[in-house]
């Protein structure tokens, strides 16, 4: 039978958990030292396993054969299995989107009066707590400060901000972090190895990009990329055309359209590939990766990924010969400013586009060595009876006064 991988590779232990070292590393510290709070909350964005480690916690915490001096459940007690099955009796799981209002609030209260059937602790596990209505938050609020010692609220959130301070000031804060682009990657193929697919780092650091920092996104690309594999092996190429996402190529068009300043046709060639499904966010992306590879070219060291594939490699030299080591400093800023903006925005189309324009004209500042040369020869300096500084000194000057000025090699 026919297993998601995002089912298939849920974490059964914490040591399954990926990416949150930090997080994990407090939680079973505290479960061996019997200090679990009434309620935690676990916040981050979709996918990083908010509801995973409410889940494991719970399981430490019911299950029958761990020792005091143990945080990880043994998976294997009546409890333990009943998690497998999703059949926990005393495992409450409550999605708030669905169940918003305070009589639904009232049930979980009235549910609280009742020991756990079996086990130490009755255990609640709401999702997406912040879209509790008002009242049912205040309804929530005395049971959240003193429940029975039997019972423990886990309350996972996207949107900690909707949560009231009077809850936030009542749980212990988890936040939860995206996972790193490289965490996912060496993930990926250790799932790989184990479903016996063969995938190219290039590959796997794509559908990492795709799934920005979550685990599960990651691994239901993954699912949707084995079924275009060819013969248990994925390419590049299958899975861009899955992701809809330009090949190099196209990205690496752009890229020089916005380097060499012809506005005009990078906005158009832009449009093209936004219409083709590719997000502004995947752009701004890869052409940090493309910066990185041509600043590594330029002082001749070995990128610590294979960013682009053999057959790129030499267009990306004949362009790291081309742009100087100054403007790509400048390039970096201004995609990392992009990359916020387009938090910021939901305008990525305009946002992205703002930036073409800017970057081309950023690439036609003059070069600051360049106006000294020109200053210093101008009539009206050479004529004066002042001793000359040196241009290099000059420039140390300058560069005092305006430090985001472009100094070309
Ligand atoms: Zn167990």
């Amino acid at each position: 039978m026919y297993t998601p991988l995002a089912t298939k590779y849920r974490p059964q232990r914490f040591a399954d958990v990926v990416g949150q070292d930090f997080t994990v590393k407090v939680l079973t510290k505290a479960i061996q030292k019997n200090r679990i709070g009434a309620a935690l909350l676990f916040s981050g964005t979709r996918g990083v396993g908010k509801t995973t480690l409410a889940r494991v916690l719970s399981k430490a915490l019911r299950c029958e054969n761990r020792q005091d001096s143990e945080f990880e459940p043994c998976c294997k007690c009546e409890s333990c299995r009943s998690f497998s099955k999703d059949n926990q009796i005393d495992v409450i799981e409550i999605d708030a989107a669905s169940n918003t209002g305070v009589d639904d609030v009232r049930e979980i209260i009235e549910s609280c009066r009742y020991k756990p059937t079996t086990g130490k602790y009755k255990i609640f596990i709401i999702d997406e707590v912040h879209m509790l209505s008002k009242s049912a938050f205040n309804a929530l609020l005395k049971t959240l400060e003193e429940p029975p010692e039997y019972v423990k609220f886990l309350l996972a959130t996207t949107e900690t901000y909707k949560i009231p301070e009077t809850i936030l000031s009542r749980v212990l804060r988890f936040d939860l972090k995206n996972v790193e682009h490289d965490v996912i990657v060496q993930y990926l193929s250790s799932v790989c190895n184990q479903e016996k697919i063969s995938a190219d780092l290039s590959v796997l650091s794509l559908i990492a990009r795709a799934a920005s920092g979550s685990i599960r996104d990651s691994l239901s690309i993954l699912d949707q990329a084995i079924n275009v594999a060819d013969d248990g092996r994925l390419t590049l190429k299958n899975v861009q055309e899955m992701l809809s996402v330009s090949n190099d190529e196209d990205l690496t068009d752009l890229f020089e359209l916005i380097t060499s300043s012809k506005l005009q046709d990078a906005v158009l060639r832009y449009r093209q590939l936004s219409d083709k499904g590719t997000s502004a966010q995947t752009i701004v992306s890869r052409f940090m990766d493309y910066v990185h590879l041509l600043s590594c070219l330029k002082v001749g060291v070995t990128p610590f990924e294979q960013i682009v594939s053999e057959s790129m490699q030499s267009r990306f030299q004949s362009l790291a010969d081309k742009i100087s080591i100054s403007a790509l400093s400048v390039l970096w800023q201004m995609l990392i400013k992009c990359t916020d903006e387009l938090k910021l925005c939901d305008k990525a189309a305009s946002v992205f586009e703002m930036m073409i324009i800017r970057l081309a004209h950023a690439s036609e500042f003059p070069d600051l060595r360049e106006i000294i040369k020109k200053f210093d020869q101008s009539p009206a300096i050479s004529n004066t009876s002042e001793p000359k500084q040196s241009e290099d000194s000059l420039l140390s000057e300058a560069l005092k006064m305006f430090p985001n000025a472009i100094v070309k090699n």
